[in-house]
């Protein structure tokens, strides 16, 4: 079956007590046992439970994938998934990774002596350089966040020399634009609060592997770490992921659109999107992905001072943190979702504070443009360039280039 229709049935059959075609929100802690351990297969909603169970079939459908376990947040995953390890163990993480990933490794998993180095997944020399005796995971994220670079999955995975786990953060993707487990990952992470939920409306993650192991070990971990999805919150992401074909398409039709907006204005230093000829990594997005996605970066010209008016002054696009529902965000990263990473490491990063990231939903696509033009336009003044026009202060050879549209390939 296509992905559209195990979006819409997978884990959805009527249920088998009341024929309800909708999975009921089966609000209950416990399950009455008919006799000492005689039970329909739940006795205690922190290990299982229906609607959570309706959950995980449907994201490991649209995975193609035999296992889900679902999580309160995608950190509650990533907390599980981080917990397969040990005092001792090291980890390499991509340095662009989402700013609780690297909160989650420096600031506590540190602390239980779990090592890991930050590098630059692009370079894979840099990660062979970084793997040592006592790696035991590959931890990325690709497209990263927010320099929307591609780290090439199936070559990390082909860097493994002593069976090390390759998790991948495929949330900016969805299984829709990207398969990591058929690229060569041992497990998918999800927050699910982002495109898979659709509507922020809802915190939660999932884990998704194809290892039978990998997700007895998991489910122990949820069952025991305690980072369980509640069965309201399991409805709300199920009904959002129905649609998730149909919303990640518009997404990247909206995202295209307003890219190549941006790369044809003179205050807009550079634009980040994958879809972009532009894009330095744009052919390895092509084989990797099916789609590029809803998710644009851009840096302004003008002091953090501009960057911070237009992030105020756009209507449609509300100034949030988190991506992925229906309705366009704007964020700055330096002082937003990656306030918690330290300056220097920000800027290494180009992170800089006249970055703003752009989480594209589904409006009209000439509304959102008309949108960023007004924001744009109404602070032209700090950029030290006319509207829409030629430079006022001196060329800058850095900017690139107006590109065309590549076409966004077919999911
Ligand atoms: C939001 C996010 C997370 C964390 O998920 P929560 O549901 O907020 O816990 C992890 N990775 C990425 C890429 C994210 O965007």
């Amino acid at each position: 079956m296509d992905f559209a229709t195990r979006a819409i049935h997978a884990g959805q059959d009527a249920d088998p007590t009341t024929g309800a075609t909708i999975v009921p929100i089966y609000a209950t802690s416990t399950y009455t046992q008919t006799a000492v351990g005689e039970h329909k297969g739940f006795d205690y909603s922190r290990v299982s439970n229906p609607t959570r169970l309706s959950l995980e079939t449907q994201l490991a459908a649209l995975e193609e994938a035999r296992h889900c376990v679902a999580f309160g947040s995608g950190l509650g995953a990533e907390s599980a998934i981080t917990s397969l390890l040990s005092a001792g163990d090291h980890v390499v993480v991509s340095d662009d990774t989402y700013g609780g990933t690297y909160r989650l490794f420096t600031r506590v998993l540190d602390r239980f002596g779990l090592e890991s180095t930050f590098v630059d997944m692009t370079d894979l020399a840099a990660v062979r350089e970084a793997i040592r005796p006592n790696t035991k995971m590959f931890w990325l994220e690709t497209p990263t966040n927010p320099m929307l670079r591609i780290i090439d999955i199936a070559a990390i995975a082909a860097l493994r020399t002593n069976g090390e786990l390759v998790v991948v953060d495929n949330t900016f993707c969805t299984p829709y634009f990207q398969s990591p487990l058929a690229l060569g990952a041992d497990i998918a992470v999800y927050s699910a609060t982002k495109y898979i939920g659709g509507h922020s409306d809802v915190i939660g993650g999932a884990a998704i592997t194809n290892d039978d192991g990998i997700a007895e070990n998991l489910r122990f971990l949820g069952k025991t770490l305690g980072a369980t999805l509640g069965p309201f919150d399991a409805f709300l992401i199920t009904r959002g992921a129905k649609t998730l074909a149909l919303r990640m398409r518009e997404h990247e039709h909206n995202a295209h659109a307003i890219a190549h907006f941006l790369t044809e204005r003179d205050d807009v230093s550079e634009v980040f999107y994958p879809g972009l000829a532009s894009h330095p990594q744009h052919e390895l997005a092509r084989k990797q992905m099916r789609g590029f996605g809803g998710i644009i970066s851009l840096t302004l010209r003008g002091p953090e001072s501009r960057a911070l008016e237009v992030a105020k002054r756009t209507k449609l696009f509300s100034l949030a943190e988190s991506l992925g529902g229906v309705e366009s965000l704007i964020n700055h990263p330096a002082r937003m979702t990656h306030g918690s990473i330290p300056k220097e490491e920000r800027d290494r990063r180009g992170i800089t504070d006249g970055l703003l990231r752009l989480s594209v939903g589904i409006e009209s696509a000439s509304d959102l443009i008309a949108d960023l033009r007004q924001a744009l336009d109404a602070t032209i003044a700090l950029a030290g360039v006319t509207a829409n026009g030629a430079d006022a202060g001196v060329g800058d050879p850095d900017r690139i280039p107006a590109t065309q549209n590549e076409g966004a390939p077919t999911a």
